[in-house]
């Protein structure tokens, strides 16, 4: 029996994330969140001083895998549980830098898509709709300005002790976007026949609505 698949792309900060898993949960999909992915690749990379050009042997022979409680996700390098630790705006960067080499996306691309075969998911990323499951039910690419973008991330930092400046945030932002929409590899792109949903005017519950409303009109 074939499985559903959804994409959903788009910048960082975008609301991929939070719709994405509020939406799996409402239809019984599992949410997978490729980022996590590439943060984990990138903690590893950081940890064991790995230069490079040795991205592709040692990431070889690193174990990482997702496991799925109550369809939320955690993510193990070697067994170990770095879903905490891989939220940080160092690996936030580290990870948009290391996911240009193709050694890195080579190593997530088939877990990514071995996931998707033998489960109902909404996936999101960057290269979802475009490379991983370009077959995919359903595709959305997801957005907002970058100035609403840093608004959004500010808020939720500014709970946190050392949560960084809402100018700091809006520059990693637009540095992040560039490099993911200009790497060769799998860049950042709307898929020709992606749904635009642009967030910058909408609440959560309305992005998330539109979302449901476009879903339910394809499957
Ligand atoms: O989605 P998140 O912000 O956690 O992703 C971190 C970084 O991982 C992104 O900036 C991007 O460079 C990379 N990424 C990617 N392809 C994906 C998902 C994330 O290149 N499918």
């Amino acid at each position: 029996m074939s499985t559903v698949n959804i994409a959903i792309d788009g910048p960082a900060g975008a609301g991929k994330s939070t719709i994405a898993r509020m939406t799996a949960k409402q239809l019984g999909y599992i949410y997978v969140d490729t980022g996590a992915m590439y943060r984990a690749a990138a903690l590893y990379i950081r940890e064991n001083n790995i230069p490079d050009c040795e991205f592709e042997n040692a990431l070889e022979n690193v174990d990482i895998s997702l496991k799925f409680i109550d369809g939320v996700q955690r993510i193990y390098l070697d067994g170990r549980d770095v879903s905490e630790l891989i939220r940080t705006p160092e690996i936030s960067m580290e990870a948009s830098r290391t996911s240009a080499f193709p050694a890195v996306r080579a190593r997530l691309f088939d877990l990514q898509q071995k996931i998707a075969r033998e489960n109902n998911v909404i996936m999101d990323g960057r290269d979802i709709g475009t490379v991983v499951l370009p077959d995919a039910d359903v595709k959305i690419f997801l957005t907002a300005s970058p100035e609403k973008r840093a608004e959004r991330r500010f808020k939720e930092l500014s709970e946190k002790p050392d949560c960084p400046s809402y100018e700091k945030i809006l520059n990693d932002i637009i540095e992040r976007d560039y490099q993911d929409m200009h790497r060769e590899t799998a860049p950042l792109k709307k898929a020709d026949d992606a749904v635009t949903v642009d967030t910058t005017n909408l609440d959560l519950q309305e992005s998330a609505e539109k979302i449901r409303r476009i879903i339910g009109e394809r499957i």
